[in-house]
This record gives C-alpha cells, sequence and structure tokens, in this order.
C-alpha cells in the first residue's frame, strides 16, 4: 500500500491572493517552494494528489472544460519539474445552488482516491490551508494539516519527511 499527500489546490500549490478563482494560465503563480517541497515529499516515497472545490462551475463563471485544461498545463509544468501528480479530482458544485458528496468538507474525494489506489489512511496525509480541508481530512480518517495560505510549506513538510 502506497502512503500519499493529498493536496488542497487553491493557497497551497497556486498563489490565490490576486484571484480567488484560478481557471486560466495567465491566474496560475505557484506560491513559493512549491516544486522544491513536491519533490521532498516524492522523494521520500509519497504519491501526491490534488483535490479541490472548484464551485466556479456551479456558479456558472467557467466551466467544467476550462479546468480540465488548466490541470493539463499543471500537469505538465509539474512534469517539467520531475514531479508526478498521480490524480486530481474536483468538484464543480456549489453548496449555494446544490447539495453533493464530493465538495469538502466532505471526504468523498479523498475517499474515492484512498480505494482507486489503494492507499494506506494510516500514512497519508491531506495538506489544506481551510478548516473545509481539515474536516475532510478527519472524515476520511485521515491526518490534516493545515498551512498558512500562500506561504512556502516548507517546515510542515520536512516535519513529515523527518
Ligand atoms: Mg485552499
Ligand atoms: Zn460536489
Amino acid at each position: 500500500m502506497d502512503k500519499a499527500i493529498f493536496l488542497d489546490r487553491d493557497g497551497v500549490l497556486i498563489d490565490n491572493q490576486q484571484h480567488y478563482y484560478i481557471w486560466k494560465s495567465d491566474q496560475m503563480k505557484f506560491v513559493d517552494g512549491v516544486f522544491k517541497n513536491l519533490q521532498l515529499l516524492q522523494e521520500n516515497g509519497f504519491l501526491l494528489f490534488i483535490v479541490s472545490n472548484q464551485g466556479g462551475i456551479s456558479r456558472g463563471l467557467y466551466s467544467k472544460e476550462d479546468i480540465l485544461k488548466l490541470h493539463d498545463e499543471l500537469i505538465q509544468t509539474f512534469r517539467k519539474n520531475n514531479i508526478t501528480i498521480t490524480d486530481i479530482l474536483f468538484c464543480p458544485h456549489h453548496s449555494d445552488n446544490e447539495k453533493c458528496l464530493c465538495r469538502k468538507p466532505e471526504p468523498l474525494m479523498i475517499e474515492k482516491l484512498i480505494a482507486k489506489y489503494d492507499l494506506n489512511p494510516s500514512e497519508s496525509v491531506m495538506v489544506g490551508d481551510s478548516d473545509p480541508d481539515m474536516q475532510a481530512a478527519a472524515g476520511a480518517g485521515i491526518r490534516g494539516i493545515k498551512i498558512t495560505a500562500n506561504q512556502n510549506m516548507l517546515p510542515y513538510i520536512l516535519e513529515l519527511i523527518q
């Protein structure tokens, strides 16, 4: 069984100080240290996943296709930096418009990935910048680490791999 890091996208990988909703490549500014930090996690045996709420789709601000395209670019950019993102799941719903089982704080996206990739929950961690990220981790029975949004997460990474 592999161990995994589940990463929130906005505020953790992509800086969201300029744009709250991010769906175009010119909005994709990476948080400091992201490449080095993910390389360290990977070198220490973690598979990397992204789980992201994209309620802007439900709100009609952008489409599912926009997000799929952006995520292709995201995966390519990481690949160029020798980082493999194994899978990305996103919730296209918004609690203002509909009920769903996937939007964090629900744990379903994490649970699906644990099942699909036969991951070990006791060694896996959700890294996020919000309470819903931490609630999703708790619901899925894994550890949650809440980082400060848009800041280099190296101190947390060092603690995880020591
Ligand atoms: Mg976030
Ligand atoms: Zn959903």
